[in-house]
C-alpha cells in the first residue's frame, strides 16, 4: 500500500495538465487534478480556440470583399459583437464541460479550487491537504500587464462591444492576430511595436510580409519603443498621440507561480519565475514536474500536452519519454495567417548550416478574379551539404495547413531532392513546395 494519497497530484487543468492526469489515470495512477477557473486552461477558455472563433469571424470581411469579384453583389452586410461573443462562450462553456467529462471518464478525481504546495509531498486545495507521490505543475502564465488602463487578451474575449479604435501594445502573435482580428470586424486599429518589423523571431522574409499584410489591412503600424497611456482614451507612441477607445496589452505572458509555494519546498525558479525543469520535466525537486508554460520551454499548446503525456508515461507507463523541442510547427494566424517550421535563415546559418534558399513570391488563383493584391510567400531553407529540409516559412491562405502536413516530412529528415520527387497537386498553393529550383 502506498503512503501517499495520490499517485499524482496535478496543479492546472490546461492543456498539459489534463493530458498527463488522463493519461497517467489510464495507466491507472491515482489521480486528482485541481482547477481554480474552468476546465481547459488558456488555450481553450481565453486563447487558441476563441481566438480562431474570432478570426473566423472578422475573415468574413474579407471573403465578402473578395465576393464581388466572383459575381456576388452583398448588400446590407453587417456584423454583432455581442452575438459573435455569445456564441463563442456557449462553444466555449461546451468545450470546458467534455474536458471535465473525459477526466472523470478516465478515473480522476477533479476538484475545483486554488491548489498550492503545502510540504514537498502535500498539497492544499480549499482547505483539504492530499499528499502526493508525485507533483505535476502546469499553471501555465497570464499576460504582462503595463501600467496605465490597458486590457490584455483575457479582455478582449469579453468586450461587450467592438471598439471603434483599438491601440494594440505588442507585435507578436497575439498583437498581430488581434489587430487583424479587429480590424476585420471594423475597428480603426494602432499597432505599436518597438521594431519596424512584427513577429520577432520569424523568418525575415515572413516578419516583412507579415508587417506589410497588417498595413494592407488599414492598421497603423507604429514603430516606437517608448509608449505610454497619457489619459483614459490617450496613448503616446513617441511623437504620435493616438486617441483610442481601447488599449490593448500584448507583451507577452509570465508563468503562474507566485504564490504556489514552489520555492518554499526547494523548488527552483528562473528569472522569470518559470519552473526550471530537465528534459523528462523534472524541476530540483525529484517528484515535482512542471509542463506547458509554466516551465517556461515553448508555450504553445501541442507542447504542453506532448509535455503532459511524456510525464504520464515516465512515471506511470514504463516509457520514460524525453522531450526534445525541435521542429515544432507554429502559426500566426493573421489573416492571411504565417506558418513556420524548423530554422530561419539567419538561425540556420548561425548553427552552423551552408544554405541554399528557395524562395517563391506570387498571387495565389485565389484572388484572381477578385483583384486582391496579396502574395503567398513560400521559402525553404536548405543544407547545401546533406539536402536536408532545415526550415519551411510560409504567408498565405491556408499555410498552417501546409504546415503541419511538411512537419510530418520534415520530422522524417525531408531532403529538398525529396519535395522535388513529390507529384504536384494542381492547382493548389501548396504545390509550390515541390516545384521550387
Ligand atoms: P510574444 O512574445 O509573441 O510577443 C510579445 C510582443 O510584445 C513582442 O512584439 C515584444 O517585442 C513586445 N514587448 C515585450 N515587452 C514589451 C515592452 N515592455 N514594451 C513594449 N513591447 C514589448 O507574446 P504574446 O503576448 O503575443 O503571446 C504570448 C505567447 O503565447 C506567444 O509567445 C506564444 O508562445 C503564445 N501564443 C501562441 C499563439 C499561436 O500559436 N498562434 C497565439 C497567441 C499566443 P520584441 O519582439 O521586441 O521583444
Amino acid at each position: 500500500m502506498t503512503r501517499f494519497d495520490v499517485d499524482l497530484f496535478v496543479i492546472g487543468g490546461g492543456s498539459g495538465g489534463v493530458r498527463a492526469a488522463r493519461v497517467a489515470a489510464e495507466h491507472g495512477a491515482k489521480v486528482i487534478i485541481a482547477e481554480a477557473d474552468r476546465w481547459g486552461g488558456t488555450c481553450v477558455i481565453r486563447g487558441c480556440v476563441p481566438k480562431k472563433l474570432l478570426v473566423y469571424a472578422s475573415e468574413v470581411s474579407r471573403s465578402i470583399d473578395d465576393a464581388r469579384g466572383h459575381g456576388w453583389t452583398i448588400e446590407g452586410a453587417r456584423h454583432d459583437w455581442p452575438s459573435l461573443i455569445a456564441a463563442k462562450d456557449n462553444e466555449i462553456a461546451r468545450l470546458s464541460k467534455a474536458y471535465a467529462e473525459r477526466l472523470k471518464k478516465a478515473g480522476v478525481e477533479i476538484v475545483h479550487g486554488r491548489a498550492t504546495v503545502t510540504e514537498r509531498h502535500a498539497v492544499t486545495v480549499d482547505g483539504r491537504t492530499v499528499t502526493a507521490a508525485h507533483i505535476l505543475i502546469a499553471v501555465g502564465g497570464v499576460p504582462k500587464r503595463p501600467p496605465g488602463n490597458w486590457i490584455t487578451s483575457d479582455e478582449a474575449f469579453h468586450l461587450p462591444q467592438l471598439p471603434t479604435r483599438v491601440g494594440i501594445l505588442g507585435g507578436g502573435y497575439i498583437g498581430v492576430e488581434f489587430a487583424h482580428i479587429f480590424a476585420g470586424l471594423g475597428s480603426k486599429v494602432t499597432l505599436v511595436h518597438r521594431d519596424t518589423h512584427v513577429l520577432r523571431g520569424f523568418d525575415p522574409d515572413v516578419r516583412e510580409q507579415a508587417t506589410k499584410g497588417l498595413t494592407a489591412h488599414g492598421i497603423d503600424v507604429i514603430a516606437c519603443n517608448e509608449v505610454v497611456m497619457t489619459g483614459p482614451t490617450t496613448l503616446k507612441a513617441g511623437a504620435r498621440s493616438i486617441e483610442v477607445d481601447c488599449a490593448m496589452a500584448a507583451i507577452g505572458r509570465s508563468p503562474c507561480t507566485p504564490g504556489l509555494g514552489l520555492t518554499e519546498v526547494g523548488v527552483k525558479l528562473d528569472g522569470r519565475g518559470a519552473v526550471i525543469v530537465d528534459e523528462m520535466s523534472r524541476s530540483s525537486v525529484p517528484h515535482i514536474y512542471a509542463v506547458g508554460d509554466v516551465s517556461g520551454r515553448v508555450a504553445l499548446t501541442p507542447v504542453a500536452i506532448r509535455e503532459g503525456h511524456a510525464v504520464a508515461d515516465t512515471l506511470f507507463g514504463k516509457r520514460p519519454t524525453p522531450i526534445h523541442h525541435r521542429l515544432i510547427p507554429t502559426a500566426v494566424f493573421s489573416q492571411p495567417p504565417c506558418a513556420a517550421i524548423g530554422f530561419t535563415e539567419p538561425a540556420a546559418r548561425e548553427a552552423g548550416h551552408d544554405v541554399v534558399v528557395f524562395r517563391a513570391k506570387f498571387r495565389p488563383m485565389r484572388y484572381a478574379l477578385s483583384g486582391r493584391d496579396e502574395q503567398v510567400l513560400i521559402k525553404v531553407v536548405v543544407d547545401k551539404q546533406d539536402d536536408r529540409v532545415l526550415g519551411v516559412h510560409l504567408v498565405g491562405p491556408d499555410t498552417p495547413e501546409i504546415v503541419q502536413a511538411i512537419a510530418v516530412a520534415m520530422t522524417m529528415g525531408a531532403k529538398k531532392a525529396d519535395l522535388d520527387r513529390t507529384f504536384a497537386l494542381h492547382p493548389t498553393t501548396a504545390e509550390e513546395l515541390v516545384l521550387l529550383r
